[in-house]
């Protein structure tokens, strides 16, 4: 058996003849970097969206340290968010100078917990980065609530949630600006690196389109500091393409998910949660159980691929021993490190797959 955790060249295979089309197209144009196909991505992407805005810039982690910066934050500032996270959260906080400031999560979504939220604002917060991990949004009502009465910015980490809903609505709608990654593994992933911050104010689009290109509103005058953090044509041209199948993609995922849901029911794990506010897109199928290291074994000697999200949480990593979280800081972050497990997802997965490896597990399990 080989089942891969992510077959990459299976999804470019299924839509081969477009994304050979769009490149060929792009490359003929002779112009690479910001021009129409950016331009026409930014529009589309916004539009499905339904925000007025999306910039598109080179990667999700500078999607967040743009945005930070656009929304005036910097050194001094404190930032609220989660250590269960991609550690690229982490990263670009810091980039804007800015201090992160974690709080635990909830155990069945693995998102920012609003309860704990109110006890880590001080005078210096000046943003909450909610992260809608694995596909699952976090409870955005009462952060947003609780952002308003303190005038904090929210930025939503949409890096695993293209296509997410809460309430119904769409996620990256929701705060002062969102984030999203465009990394190849993710819901709608380029064929490289790329990312987009969206928003729904005019002046922070103005200060993202400067920030991405040296600081310029003029060309060659830099008005403020800024990066080379661009969106480039040829990847542009490739998410387009990617943009008209997200929601197919992303119900192909929900479908492989309630089949492992199906299968897996009866046996001691704790399987993904989808909470009645939201709409899961499955960037991630985790499950918990306290014999991972064993389970992972297992399935690796059958030629089944697993990975953990994340097996460090950001506040242990030794980069990070700077922000002082010893052990027990956060306890339900920490536990969850100690029992999670990814199983293979990826739209193109064959269900056999699903069945074989829920097959596996039950092994496992049943002996
Ligand atoms: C992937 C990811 C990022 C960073 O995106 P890159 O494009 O790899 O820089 C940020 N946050 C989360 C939650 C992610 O999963």
């Amino acid at each position: 058996m080989n089942i891969p955790f992510v077959d990459l060249k299976a999804e470019y295979e299924a839509l081969r003849a477009e994304l050979d089309t769009a490149v060929s197209q792009a490359i003929a144009s002779g112009w690479y970097i910001l021009g129409e196909e950016v331009s026409a991505f930014e529009a589309e992407f916004a539009s499905y969206i339904g925000i007025e805005h999306a910039v598109g810039v080179a990667s999700g982690t500078d999607a967040i340290l743009l945005g930070l910066r656009a929304l005036g934050v910097g050194p001094g500032d404190e930032v609220i968010t989660v250590a269960h996270t991609a550690v690229a959260t982490i990263a670009a906080i810091e980039l804007a100078g800015a201090t992160p400031v974690f709080v635990d999560i909830e155990p069945d979504t693995y998102t920012l917990d609003p309860a704990l939220l109110a006890a880590a604002i001080t005078p210096r917060s000046k943003a909450i980065i909610p992260v809608h991990l694995y596909g699952h949004p976090a409870d955005l009502d009462p952060i947003l609530a609780l952002a308003r009465q303190h005038k904090l910015y929210v930025l939503e980490d949409c890096a695993q949630a293209h296509g997410t809903r809460y309430h119904g609505k769409i996620v990256g709608s929701f705060g002062d600006a969102a984030a999203f990654s465009f990394y190849p593994t993710k819901n709608l992933g380029a064929l490289g690196d790329g990312g987009a911050v969206v928003t729904r104010h005019d002046e922070v689009a103005e200060r993202l389109l400067a920030l991405r290109q040296y600081g310029w509103k003029q060309r060659y005058i830099s008005e403020t500091t800024g990066y080379n953090s661009r969106l480039d044509e040829l990847q542009a041209a490739l998410l387009r393409v990617k943009l008209a199948y997200l929601d197919g993609m992303n119900a192909a995922r929900r479908r492989l998910a309630n089949q492992y849901a199906q299968a897996l029911a009866a046996l001691p794990l704790t399987l993904p949660a989808e909470r009645p506010f939201a709409r899961h897109v499955y960037h991630l199928y985790v499950i918990q159980t306290e014999q991972r290291d064993a389970l992972r074994t297992h399935l690796q000697a059958q030629g089944i691929g697993t990975a953990i999200h994340y097996p460090q949480p950001v506040h242990h990593q030794p980069a990070y021993d700077h922000l002082g979280y010893g052990a027990n800081s956060l306890p339900i972050t920490e536990n969850c490190a100690a029992r999670i497990l990814s199983l293979p997802m990826y739209p193109t997965m064959p269900e056999a797959h699903v069945a074989q490896v829920a097959n596996a597990i039950k092994a496992f399990y049943n002996g």
